[in-house]
């Protein structure tokens, strides 16, 4: 099992991001590690093999340090923790940064709209988005407000922009899309690089989602495009909830084995992260 959606942040960041949650929301993070390597046993103990890690720069000025800190973080888990990188806009060097980020073994980046103040169909992103389809690395993407409000259609119009301007880039819609999931599905028959991540839309309880209504048999039509994801350590739930929500979609062998693990993989290998661990877990 490959998990490609989890969060690990330097310890003055996530302290600043719980404390956020604590006050602007209901969520219950108390019970959930943030060091990496208590994350990184949970996640084990899971079940999970490997893991995608990222954290936001919400700000100007601090995206080429975090990045640092997130190469070095998966370095030091050996090569079980891989990580995305990020860039801000409003930085001046920011295609620099995003360079250093995978020279350093990013395996790509995350961006998210809405901690970030920005539109991933932004054309200064374009650079940003060659070199990462040069580098077959990928970005996966946090779009709009969710889950705080849910305007429908926008975001999907921004992602096929992206996808249209660049059919070479492998992107990753956290959320599997919500609100606009049915959406996505269309999209995906047109564009063979764009997948969906499940992060917190299955798991019982989950204050993302609300219903998804997308019919099982669609899932199992783009299974080779749809990415287990959590969000842990940040979800108000076990961590099984997850997993225990896909379970019930009563999918095929073939479609679970895509989306717990091949997908995943399949992103990993294309953007070198299989060299990236085993030169991690040589440093070791
Ligand atoms: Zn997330």
């Amino acid at each position: 099992m490959i998990d490609i959606h989890t969060h690990l942040h330097p310890p003055k960041l996530f302290a600043a991001i719980r404390r956020w949650f604590a006050e602007r929301s209901d969520w219950d993070l108390s019970a959930q590690p943030t060091e990496p390597h208590a994350v990184a046993a949970v996640l084990r103990d899971a079940g999970v093999e490997r893991f995608v890690f990222f954290s936001y720069a919400h700000k100007t000025g601090m995206a080429r340090e975090l990045n640092a800190w997130l190469a070095a973080t998966a370095a030091d888990l050996g090569g079980f923790g891989l990580a995305l990188g990020t860039v801000h806009l409003d930085d001046e060097a920011y295609l620099e940064d995003l360079r250093l980020a995978l020279d350093a073994g990013c395996i790509g980046i995350k961006l998210h709209e809405n901690v970030q103040n920005l539109a991933i169909d932004d054309a200064r992103f374009d650079p940003v988005y060659r070199e990462l389809a040069a580098r077959g690395a990928f970005l996966l993407a946090h779009v709009g407000p969710i889950p705080w409000s849910y305007p429908p259609d926008e975001g999907a119009a921004r992602v096929e922009r992206v996808l249209q301007r660049n059919p070479d880039l492998n992107v990753v819609v956290a959320h599997f899309g919500v609100p606009d999931s049915a959406r996505y599905f269309d999209l995906m028959a047109q564009h063979a690089r764009l997948h969906l991540d499940t992060t917190m839309v299955f798991a019982a309880h989950s204050p993302v989602g609300g219903p998804v209504e997308i019919e099982t048999a669609r899932i199992e039509q783009h299974a080779d495009r749809v990415l287990y994801g959590t969000d842990f350590p940040n979800i108000p739930f076990a961590y099984g909830s997850e997993r225990a929500g896909i379970e019930r979609l009563g999918l095929s062998a073939t479609a679970r084995r895509a989306i717990f693990h091949d997908n995943a993989a399949r992103l990993i290998a294309a953007a070198g992260g299989e060299a990236e661990a085993d030169s991690a877990a040589k440093r070791r």
